[in-house]
């Protein structure tokens, strides 16, 4: 048995990566590709000793049992190697597509090739929701179509030329045994032609890659997380192909103080205890506007005002939501000592406080005399502290 050194058939070093390899294999299989050496017995062999040494060294388990058993190893392994070259094609189609740009068993139908889809994500403020538009810059980078050749890949001006390599039938021959095998002409992808040259404008690719900047527009009340599509805004097609769309997905940033839920907005309004008993009328800066929020007298803590149609639009009907604000009300922490005495007397004018009521000494300068029953009656006890109740 020959010993076989595939890192040496295809000059790498062996601790090459699998990049390394598949570059070094690329490389050799064009150098050596059967179209390219007609009759030449050698340059078959050749052939199918660098796909033999790539098949192994690009599979990780192929290629730790070479590395510690040797080609003898690998082959008792189980091991066998490639039958024939059309076994070869078969087995890297997907490889060979990638490397020369079509398949050998689909055809040049194949060479068209649509653009990718792209997608990015851009944020906005929730003010912006409330704008008439806004107006976003994109910057991307994508393939875009060569303009110089249209992603055909060849300098437009020196043209094409009949393939040599099939003489322009588009298919080569390949004789194994008794069996004559026809397939796609590698070098003319079976169309007949090659390039003159490659376009000097994108070294033969068919794209060059771009930056990008995007204009926008982003309709008000937008919701998070929306994607919209921008057709034609991807990845340049190959050989006619169509570009690719590029799809935005709008993420609005978390405010402060307000939120969403479908369209209406939520808030807390903070209303100061006094203004809560005798109503008053607020003036609230609003996104560009100022909304008079008229507080009710007696309006009690948590209670919700609802602002008809100040919330957001809904972005394809139109429709507006409501703002609704929860009264959070502000008690005084602290009060002053003729303050408080006002407060008392107040209380007890209203009836909101009895001067016997519960917790007499919590107001200083009370009467000791007057201080009430220490022990109330079970009946009714309950309401005077809690919600609820049959009464309540
Ligand atoms: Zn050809
Ligand atoms: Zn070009």
């Amino acid at each position: 048995m020959n010993y076989k050194d595939y890192y040496a058939i295809l000059g790498v070093p062996r601790n090459a990566t699998q990049d390394e390899i598949k570059r070094a294999y690329r490389r050799l299989a064009m150098q050596f590709h059967p179209d390219r050496n007609q009759g030449d017995k050698s340059a078959e062999e050749k052939f199918k000793d660098i796909s033999e040494a790539y098949e192994v060294l690009s599979d990780p388990a192929k290629r730790a049992i070479y590395d510690q058993e040797g080609y003898v190893g690998l082959k008792s392994s189980g091991y066998r190697g490639f039958e024939d070259i059309s076994d070869i094609f078969q087995s890297f189609s997907d490889l060979f597509e990638e490397f020369f740009g079509f398949s050998f068993e689909e055809g040049p139908s194949k060479k068209k090739r649509n653009g990718a889809d792209l997608s990015t994500e851009v944020w906005i403020n929730f003010e912006d929701l409330f704008k008439e538009e806004t107006q976003i810059d994109l910057e991307i980078e994508r393939w875009e179509t060569c303009e110089t050749c249209q992603g055909l890949g060849y300098d437009p001006v020196k043209g094409v030329k009949l393939c040599e390599a099939c003489q322009g039938k588009g298919k080569v021959h390949y004789r194994e045994g008794f069996f004559r095998v026809a397939y796609l002409c590698p070098e003319c992808g079976g169309k007949g032609s090659t390039f003159v040259e490659k376009c000097p404008s994108c070294k033969g690719n068919g794209r060059i890659r771009r930056k990008r900047s995007l204009k926008i527009s982003i309709p008000p009340g937008v919701e998070d997380g929306s994607i919209f599509r921008l057709q034609g805004e991807g990845e340049g097609g190959l050989y006619g192909g169509r570009p690719g769309d590029l799809y935005v997905r709008i993420r609005v940033k978390p405010h402060r103080y307000f939120r969403r839920e479908k369209n209406h907005v939520f808030g807390e309004i903070k209303v100061n205890f006094v203004s809560a008993i005798l109503g008053e009328t607020l003036t609230l800066p609003y996104f560009g506007k100022s909304l008079e929020v008229r507080i009710p007298p007696g309006t009690q803590p948590e209670e919700e005002l609802i602002l008809k149609g100040e919330g957001l639009p809904d972005w394809r009907t139109k429709e507006r939501g409501d703002l609704i604000l929860k009264v959070k009300v502000e008690l005084p922490k602290k009060l002053s000592p003729e303050g408080m005495e006002i407060l008392k007397n107040l209380a007890e004018k209203e009836g909101w406080i009895k001067s016997d009521s519960r917790n007499g000494d919590s107001l200083e300068g009370k009467k000791k005399e007057k201080k009430s029953d220490p022990k109330p009656k079970k009946e009714g006890f309950w309401e005077k502290f809690l919600f609820g109740g049959k009464d309540a």
